[in-house]
C-alpha cells in the first residue's frame, strides 16, 4: 500500500478512479487503474478519532468490497483508486486514504481469511500494544516474548490464537511476514499495526495474493497504543469455509521458487564430488562444489528464479498463478526449473565476484564468502557457479529443443557481458578518483549492472513458454527501467543502513561508488559545496561527522527528493510498457514486478531456515 498524494490544488480525483461500473462489474483484461504520483504519503495515514466514525468507514468498506472482482489480487494503483473513490462517495478527506485502503483490503480478503484453517494462519501483534512501563517480557528472535502478565491485550490475543492453532509473532511485521508465507509455515495473516508499518508492509502480502486481514492502530507512536479490540475478534476465532474458487495469486509460485533451493535442489543439482556432510567443506577434492551449492541454495530472496517459473507460466496457461496455495503437485517441467536455478547460480556468482570487489563484509546476515573461505576459493565459487548455470541450461536441449536453449544461452551470455561492463565502469571511475560524473553515467551503469539479471530471468521464462518475437523489444526496455528504479532505491536505502547485511548508512557514498546520487550532487552544487564534497570523499576522519556533512550538501541540492522522482519515472515507465503486454496474465506479472521490485520500503532481510523451522513450537497445541 503505498499510496499517493492528490494534486497539488488537492481537489483533483485521481483520473482513473474507476467508476461504479469497473467497480461492479471490472473485466478480466481490464488495464490497471493508471498510477498517480507518488511523494510524501504521512498527511494521508490519519485514522478517525471516534469509534462511530471509523465503524462508518470500515462498514461503508465492507459494502464497497462486495462486488469487487476478486479473480485477481489489487495492484497498488487500483488499491488507491478504490480507497479514492470510496472517500469521495462519501465525501470524506483524504487524509483517511490509507485508512480506507486497509479496510478495502480487509474486505476483499475477509472471506478468504476466514475459510483458512486456524493452523494455516499467522497472528502478528505489535510489541508497541505493550505496557510500556510493566512489560516484564524480553524479545528474542522471533520478536516479543510475551510473559502473559495480563497487562496488555496481547496475551488475550496470543493465548486464546494459539489454542486455535495460530502461530504467533509479536514483532514488527515488514521484514518477516511474506518470507513465513513463501516458507509455507502459514497461508493468510491477521496482522495488527499502524498505518506506517501497513504501508510497508502489506501491500506486498496483499499484491502478491495472500489472505489477509488487518487491524489499524489508532496512532504510529510506537507506545501503548490502541486499537479497536472487536475488530480483532471480528476474525481471530471465526472460521468460514468458502465453496467459491479463490483469488488467484503469486505465492504458489513463490513456493515453487523456494522449493527449489530445498526440498528439489538434489533433484536438480544433483551431487558430483560432494555428499552433502561437514566433511565435504574439509576435502580438497569436494569442496569446491560443496561450498558452491551451500552458497546457491541458501540466502536470498530468490526473486530472479520466481520471475522465470511465473514468466513461463504467465505464457502457457497460468496453472500456476491458479494453483490452490499449498498444492506442491504443482511442478514445472525439469528444464524450466533448471533453467531458473541458472539464473540464481548467475546472480549468486555476480555477488560473490562483486563481494571480493568492494571488500563487503556481510551478505544475508552473515560474513561474506571470501572472508569465509578466502578471496581465491571465492573467485573459484564464482567461476563455478557460472559454470554450473550454463550446464544447467544445457542439459535441457532433449526437453526444450536445440533454438530455445540456444536462445537462452544467448540471453545469459549477453545479460553476464552487460554485467561485467557495468561492474567494470563502476571500478574504473572509482580507480580514477576524480568527481566527474553525470547523472545519464551513473544511471548507464545501474542500466549495465542491474537490468540484465532481470532481463535474462523474464527472457528465459517467456522463451521457454513459446515464440518471443512479440516481446524482443519490450523485454529489455521494461527491465531497463527496472534495473534502474531497483539501483536508485538501493542508493536510497544505503542511506538507512540495513541491518540483515550488518550495512551502516551512507557506506556506498563515503567509499566514492559512483551513485546516482553523487552524480545529482554534482551537477546541482556550487565551486564550494564541490570543493567540499572532495574533502568528505577523500578525506579520512569520523565516519558519521563525515556523512553529516555530505547529507546536509545533499539536502541542500535536493538529491533525494530528485532520485526519488527518477524512481516514479522508472515505475511510469515499466508500467507503461507493461501496458501493451498480452497475454493479461503477463501484464499482470510485470505489474507485480514493478509493485514488488519498486517498492520503496528495504527488502524483506532473509531469514534462516534455523528460524523459521521452529515457527511451529510457538503454537505448542498445534505442535
Ligand atoms: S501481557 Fe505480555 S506483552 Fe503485555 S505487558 Fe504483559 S508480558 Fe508484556
Amino acid at each position: 500500500m503505498t499510496i499517493a498524494s492528490r494534486d497539488s490544488n488537492g481537489n483533483g480525483q485521481a483520473s482513473a478512479v474507476p467508476d461504479s461500473h469497473s467497480r461492479t462489474a471490472p473485466p478480466a483484461a481490464a488495464k490497471p487503474v493508471k498510477k498517480a504520483k507518488r511523494r510524501s504519503t504521512s498527511h494521508l495515514k490519519a485514522v478517525p478519532e471516534t469509534l462511530q466514525e471509523r465503524e462508518a468507514l470500515r462498514d461503508a468498506a465492507r459494502v464497497y468490497a462486495e462486488n469487487l472482482d476478486r479473480s485477481k489480487p489489487f495492484t497498488k494503483s487500483e488499491l488507491e483508486a478504490h480507497g479514492r473513490q470510496l472517500l469521495s462517495e462519501l465525501g470524506q478527506p483524504e487524509k483517511f486514504l490509507g485508512f480506507v485502503m486497509v479496510l478495502i483490503g480487509n474486505f476483499f480478503w475477509k472471506r478468504q481469511f476466514l475459510a483458512l484453517p486456524f493452523e494455516r494462519r499467522l497472528l502478528l501483534l505489535p510489541h508497541c500494544l505493550k505496557h510500556a512501563e510493566g512489560c516484564p517480557a524480553d524479545y528474542d528472535e522471533f520478536g516479543l516474548d510475551c510473559e502473559k502478565c495480563g497487562a496488555c491485550s496481547i496475551a488475550d490475543y496470543k493465548v486464546r490464537a494459539e489454542q486455535l492453532g495460530y502461530k504467533v509473532l509479536v514483532a514488527e511485521g515488514s521484514p518477516i511476514v511474506l518470507k513465513i508465507i513463501v516458507s509455507g509455515h502459514v497461508d493468510g495473516i491477521l496482522g495488527v499495526a499502524c498505518l506506517n508499518v501497513l504501508e510497508k508492509a502489506i501491500d506486498k502480502v496483499l499484491i502478491a495474493g495472500v489472505p489477509s486481514y488487518a487491524v489499524p492502530l489508532h496512532s504510529g507512536d510506537c507506545k501503548n497504543t490502541k486499537l479497536d479490540e472487536s475488530w480483532v475478534w471480528d476474525c481471530l476465532d471465526k472460521y468460514e469455509p468458502l465453496p467459491e474458487p479463490q483469488t488467484t495469486g503469486y505465492v504458489p509460485l513463490m513456493r515453487a521458487s523456494n522449493r527449489m533451493f530445498e526440498q528439489q535442489f538434489d533433484e536438480l543439482v544433483p551431487q558430483v564430488r560432494s555428499t552433502g556432510g561437514p566433511e565435504d567443506f574439509e576435502s580438497p577434492l569436494a569442496a569446491t562444489e560443496a561450498i558452491s551449492y551451500d552458497w546457491l541454495k541458501h540466502g536470498g530472496k530468490r526473486l530472479r528464479p520466481f520471475i522465470t517459473l511465473a514468466a513461463y507460466d504467465a505464457v502457457t496457461g497460468a496453472e500456476g498463478l491458479a494453483a490452490e496455495m499449498n498444492d506442491e503437485s504443482f511442478v514445472q517441467p525439469l528444464a524450466v526449473r533448471r533453467a531458473a536455478v541458472a539464473i540464481e547460480a548467475f546472480h549468486k556468482a555476480s555477488l560473490a565476484h562483486d563481494d571480493i570487489e568492494d571488500d563487503d563484509l556481510y551478505r544475508y546476515g552473515q560474513e561474506t564468502l571470501h572472508r569465509r573461505h578466502g578471496i581465491g576459493t571465492a573467485i573459484n565459487v564464482g567461476d563455478y557457479l557460472i559454470g554450473l548455470g550454463y550446464r544447467l541450461v544445457s542439459r535441457g536441449t532433449a526437453e526444450l529443443g536445440g533454438d530455445v536453449v540456444a536462445d537462452v544461452l544467448d540471453s545469459m551470455a549477453q545479460a553476464h557481458l552487460k554485467l561485467c561492463d557495468g561492474q567494470g565502469a563502476e571500478m574504473r571511475w572509482q580507480e580514477q578518483g576524480e568527481l566527474d560524473l553525470k547523472p545519464i553515467d551513473a544511471l548507464k551503469i545501474y542500466a549495465l549492472k542491474t537490468s540484465p539479471a532481470f532481463e535474462a530471468a523474464l527472457f528465459a521464462g517467456l522463451r521457454m513458454g513459446g515464440p518471443i518475437d512479440d516481446y524482443q523489444e519490450m523485454i529489455p526496455a521494461f527491465c531497463r527501467h527496472l534495473g534502474v528504479g531497483f539501483q536508485i532505491l538501493n542508493d536510497l536505502k544505503d542511506w538507512q543502513g540495513d541491518e540483515d547485511n550488518k550495512l551502516v548508512a551512507g557506506q556506498d557514498a563515503l567509499s566514492l561508488r559512483p551513485t546516482l546520487l553523487l552524480a545529482l550532487a554534482l551537477e546541482s552544487s556550487d565551486d564550494a559545496q564541490k570543493r567540499e564534497l572532495a574533502e568528505i570523499l577523500e578525506g579520512e576522519g569520523d565516519e558519521s561527522f563525515r556523512l553529516g556533512r555530505l547529507r546536509r550538501i545533499y539536502d541542500a541540492c535536493g538529491v533525494f527528493e530528485k532520485a526519488r522522482a527518477l524512481v516514479e519515472k522508472s515505475r511510469v515507465r515499466a508500467e507503461a510498457l507493461a501496458d501493451e503486454v498480452h497475454p493479461d496474465g503477463l501484464r499482470q506479472l510485470l505489474y507485480f514486478m514493478v509493485d514488488t521490485i519498486l517498492a520503496e520500503e528495504p527488502a524483506p532481510p532473509t531469514i534462516p531456515t534455523v528460524v523459521l523451522d521452529p515457527l511451529p513450537i510457538l503454537n505448542p497445541a498445534g505442535a
